[in-house]
C-alpha cells in the first residue's frame, strides 16, 4: 500500500474525537494510526514499517493475517456468523476438541469466553462453587484482567484504582530470584522459601476459607519470571493437601509462547482449571476460555453452572481457533518458538546484556523474554522507579522512542522491555529486531551510573 498521510490524519482525528482508550488519560495520548499488518510487521499511513516485538498485547502468536486463519473466518462468515451458546455447532465442537487435546491432564471440558478476564472470572466462580469457599489467593507481580474479580486478583498497580475490599482476595509473594522477596541466594532457596511463605499465608488465612490459588504459570506483563524447578509442583501439592482449587492462568503464556503448547508442560504440572485467550486464535476474533478438570466439571453435571455469555463459543471466534491451532501444528510454529528462543533470542540477549550497563538481567524461554533495565548492575536499582510516570519514566520513554526510530515496536513495562515477537518469527526477523534493540539500549545506557 502507498503511504497516505492524509488518510492517517483523518483516522487519528476521528479517533481523538470519539474513541475512549484503555488505561489512558484521554487528553495525553497520541495513538499511532495503523494502515495494515502482515506476519511480524505492521505499518502506518506515513510509510513507516515496524517489526512487532510486542505481538500487539502478546497475542498475535501466529503473526498478522495468517492466510489460513483469514480464509477460515471468511468461510465461516459465509456459512454461519453467530449462534447462541445453547446450540451445538461444528466449529465450536472442533475448537473445544482441539484445545482439550492439548491442555494438560484431564482438563477436557472447555467453557468459552470472549477474552482472558472473563476466563478468570469464570474460573474463580467455578472454584468457589466447587469448594463452597470464598477466598482466592493470588500473587503480587501478576496480571489477571480488568473485570471485577480479575482486577482484584491482579498484583500490580493496575489493581489500585479498582480495588474493592469485599472481593475475598489475598495476595502473596511468588518466586523471583533477581528481586527476591525472601532474600534468597539461589533458585532452590527461592523455591523453598516461596513455598514456605505460601504455606504460612494459607495457615493464617485459614485453609478451609480458601477456594483457589491462581497463578500465571510464567507471570507475563509483571516481568516474565520463570518459576524455579519444583515451585509449581509444590503449589500443586499444597492445594491437594488443603482441598484448594489450583488455577493456572495461561492467557499470555499459553498456545506456543513459551515453546510448548502450554507453559505448564515445562513443569509437568496439571492445574484443576486453566484459563486461556490471546494465542488460542491470535486474537483475530475475541476468544478466551477455561479448561476444566473432570472433577470440577462433574460438580456441574446435575447442578446448573450459574454463568454464561451471549457470545460463548462464537462461531467466527471458534473457526479462527480451529484454523490457528491446525496451522500451528502443521507449520510447527510451537517448535519454531522453542527453537528460535533457544538458539537465537536467548544467546543474543545474553550477549546484549554483556555489552550494555543498563541490562541487569535477561530471563525467559521460547518467544517470551524480559530484560530488566537498571541504573547499576551491582545494586540492581531499576532504571526508573516502580510505577513511575511522567518525567520519572523519562528514560524508559526515551528508550521506547529509540526502538521505534529503529523500526522496532517494543513491549515496555515499568523498568523492563520484553522481547515477545510472534511464535512465527524467523531467524532473520529475530536478528533484525535484536540489532535494533541493541542500538536503542545505548540510550538506556546513558541513564546508568556506569
Ligand atoms: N491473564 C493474563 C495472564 C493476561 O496477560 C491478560 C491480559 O494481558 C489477562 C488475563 C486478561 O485478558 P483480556 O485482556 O483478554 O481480558
Amino acid at each position: 500500500t502507498q503511504p497516505d498521510p492524509a488518510a492517517g490524519a483523518a483516522v487519528k482525528a476521528a479517533d481523538r474525537a470519539h474513541v475512549f482508550h484503555s488505561w489512558s488519560a484521554q487528553g495525553l495520548i497520541d495513538p499511532l494510526p495503523v494502515a495494515g499488518a502482515e506476519g511480524s510487521y505492521f505499518w502506518d499511513h506515513d510509510g513507516n514499517r515496524y517489526l512487532d516485538f510486542s505481538s500487539q498485547l502478546v497475542n498475535t502468536n501466529i503473526g498478522h493475517q495468517h492466510p489460513k486463519v483469514v480464509a477460515a473466518i471468511q468461510e465461516q462468515a459465509g456459512k454461519l456468523c453467530t449462534l447462541a451458546p445453547g446450540f451445538a455447532v461444528d466449529v465450536r465442537s472442533e475448537a473445544a476438541r482441539l484445545i482439550a487435546e492439548r491442555t494438560p491432564g484431564d482438563l477436557d471440558k472447555i467453557f468459552f469466553t470472549n477474552g482472558g478476564a472473563e476466563a478468570v472470572e469464570n474460573a474463580v466462580r467455578m472454584a468457589r462453587l466447587h469448594t463452597g469457599r470464598t477466598k482466592v489467593l493470588s500473587a503480587y507481580r501478576s496480571y489477571h484482567g480488568a473485570t471485577a474479580a480479575a482486577i482484584n486478583l491482579t498484583g500490580d498497580p493496575r489493581r489500585w484504582p479498582s480495588d474493592t475490599a469485599s472481593a475475598g482476595v489475598v495476595h502473596f509473594w511468588g518466586p523471583f530470584l533477581y528481586r527476591s522477596p525472601f532474600h534468597a541466594e539461589d533458585e532452590a532457596q527461592e523455591c523453598e522459601r516461596a513455598l514456605a511463605h505460601l504455606e504460612d499465608t494459607i495457615a493464617f488465612e485459614g485453609p478451609q476459607t480458601i477456594a483457589a490459588i491462581i497463578l500465571e504459570t510464567v507471570p507475563g506483563t509483571a516481568g516474565i519470571m520463570v518459576p524455579p524447578p519444583g515451585y509449581l509442583a509444590g503449589v500443586r501439592e499444597i492445594c491437594d493437601r488443603h482441598g484448594i482449587v489450583f488455577v493456572l492462568d495461561e492467557v499470555m503464556a499459553g498456545f506456543g509462547r513459551t515453546g510448548h503448547w502450554f507453559a505448564a508442560d515445562h513443569f509437568g504440572v496439571t492445574p484443576d482449571l486453566l484459563t486461556f485467550a490471546k494465542g488460542v486464535n491470535s486474537g483475530y476474533v475475541p476468544l478466551g476460555g477455561v479448561a476444566i478438570s473432570a472433577e470440577i466439571a462433574a460438580t456441574f453435571d446435575q447442578r446448573p453452572y450459574p454463568g454464561g455469555l451471549t457470545y460463548s463459543g462464537h462461531p467466527l471466534a471458534c473457526a479462527s481457533a480451529v484454523a490457528t491451532i491446525n496451522a500451528m501444528a502443521e507449520e510447527e510454529i510451537v517448535e519454531n518458538a522453542a527453537e528460535i528462543g533457544e538458539r537465537v533470542i536467548g544467546p543474543e540477549l545474553r550477549a546484549i546484556a554483556e555489552r550494555h550497563p543498563s541490562v541487569g538481567e535477561v530471563r525467559g524461554l521460547g518467544v517470551f523474554w524480559a530484560l530488566e533495565l537498571v541504573k547499576d548492575k551491582e545494586t540492581r536499582e531499576p532504571l526508573v522507579p516502580y510505577n513511575a510516570s511522567g518525567a520519572a519514566n523519562g528514560p524508559m520513554a526515551e528508550f521506547a522512542a529509540a526502538c521505534k526510530r529503529g523500526g522496532l515496536w517494543p513491549f515496555v513495562n515499568m523498568n523492563r522491555t520484553h522481547v515477545v515477537p510472534p511464535c512465527t518469527v524467523t531467524e532473520a526477523e529475530a536478528k533484525e529486531g535484536l540489532a535494533a534493540l541493541d542500538a536503542a539500549l545505548s540510550v538506556a545506557d546513558t541513564h546508568t551510573h556506569a
